[in-house]
């Protein structure tokens, strides 16, 4: 049987990257679903290599668009639009599998869904289960779901650790994120504060959506991580360590309780977790290079500078919180991203912001998706006022 799947997030950078693996394996998976914002032309075209039964776009005026666009073109799927469109293609009866790979908090009710409904969820979207927390893991819990991380860091814990997760309290120590150290780990500290989006963009070994890319430069991405880890793998704010390693040749790895490190190596190529996602536990190929060792000049690791990257050790302190704390920590964070990328204030403004939105904004123990949604909104509400006192 083929993996029926939708893919959330589809013109994006993981959601073409999935789409590219999804094309070797045409015996293996066929496309139930897409999904984008805005990008209706490459939308379009996948609507034509994939042939899915549906499409959903963000607002309105887009969904008009590809339909119009796929009638011309006499392509077959229909263009959903209905509010719920994105909970609807990641729980349909006929689906799988579900790629989350929106970008954001906005990601987080079709997460749920899926969840709820025991698909088997390939997790990109970090945002969601850092805002959704035990909710999250709750929906997983009751609705019988796969859950798969694809973000490298995970992919390779994931991989390292034995099958049986009743096993890893015993066993795991604990585990060590890998981060590249972005595009700023050796500029002057003093120098950041002038950088621009373009400067930030410009991550060394990947080419990712922009806000990825601001996160990856503040090592708010790390940060994230650090929250999504404590969630897939149960474990303590302190069982999570974070080390920069420049070459992302090791993807991440966990230590054992008798010192032995176990760790997953690889060239640094998103299709690797994604098709390990895809695929497990079986393995199939992804397209990527594999990886000559005689090549390798030198595998280094150093420790994040507190001052450069101040953001990193927000995680630790918003796990130890009150519950909503990693929710509001994040909305705190995209508002400034944004912000950051519009131009309306500087880099190290980011990590002023996430501050001030933290000490200004009491959380409130969300329950429900409903409850999470409300503190979202209210966080970004009071963001946008804070942003303007800067
Ligand atoms: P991207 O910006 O390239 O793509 C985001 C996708 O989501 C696009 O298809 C866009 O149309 C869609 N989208 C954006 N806002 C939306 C909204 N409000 N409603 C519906 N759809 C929306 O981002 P990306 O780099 O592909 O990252 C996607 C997710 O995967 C993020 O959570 C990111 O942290 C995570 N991730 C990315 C990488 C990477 O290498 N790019 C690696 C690990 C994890
Ligand atoms: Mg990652």
């Amino acid at each position: 049987m083929k993996q029926r799947l939708t893919v959330l997030g589809s013109t994006g950078s993981i959601g073409t990257s999935t789409l590219d693996v999804v094309a070797r394996h045409p015996d293996r998976y066929e496309v139930f679903a897409l999904s984008a914002a805005t990008q209706v032309d490459l939308m379009l075209a996948q609507c034509a290599q994939f042939r899915p039964r549906y499409a959903v776009m963000a607002s309105s005026a887009h969904a008009r668009q590809l339909a119009d666009k796929l009638q011309q073109s006499g392509l077959p799927t229909e263009v959903l639009q209905t509010p719920d469109a994105l909970q609807a293609i990641a729980s349909h009866e006929e689906v799988d599998a579900v790629m989350a790979a929106i970008v954001g908090a906005a990601g987080l009710a079709p997460c749920l869904a899926a969840a709820r409904a025991g698909k088997r969820l390939l997790l990109a979207n970090k945002e969601a289960l850092v805002v959704g927390g035990e909710v999250f893991m709750a929906a997983v819990r009751e609705g019988g779901a796969t859950l798969l991380p694809i973000d490298s860091e995970h992919s390779a814990i994931f991989q390292s650790l034995p099958e049986d997760p009743a096993t890893w309290p015993r066993r795991v120590d604990h585990v060590l994120l890998t981060a590249s150290g972005g595009p700023f780990r050796t500029r002057d500290p003093a120098t950041l504060r002038d950088v621009t989006p373009a400067q930030a963009c410009a991550h060394p070994n990947f080419s990712m959506g922009r806000k990825i890319s601001i996160d990856s430069a503040t090592m708010m991405n790390k940060a994230l991580e650090v929250i999504e880890a404590r969630w897939l793998f149960n474990l303590a704010p302190e069982q999570i360590k974070v080390v920069i390693h420049p070459q992302q040749i090791i993807h991440s790895m966990v230590q054992f309780v008798d010192a032995s490190i176990i760790a997953q190596l690889g060239t640094p190529d998103m299709r690797v977790p994604i098709a390990c996602g895809l695929a497990w536990p079986e393995r199939v190929e992804s397209g990527a290079a594999p990886l000559d060792f005689t090549q390798l000049a030198a595998l280094t690791f150093e420790e994040a500078d507190a001052t450069r990257f101040p953001g990193l050790h927000l995680s630790w302190q918003a796990l130890r919180a009150a519950p909503g704390t990693t929710a509001v920590l994040n909305a705190a964070n995209e508002v400034a991203v944004a912000a950051f990328l519009e131009q309306r204030i500087r880099f190290d403004q980011i990590h002023a912001l996430n501050l001030a939105t933290l000490e200004a904004v009491e959380p409130s123990n969300p329950d429900s998706l409903d409850a999470l949604l409300a503190l979202d909104a209210r966080t970004r509400a009071r963001s946008a006022e804070l942003m303007a006192r800067l």
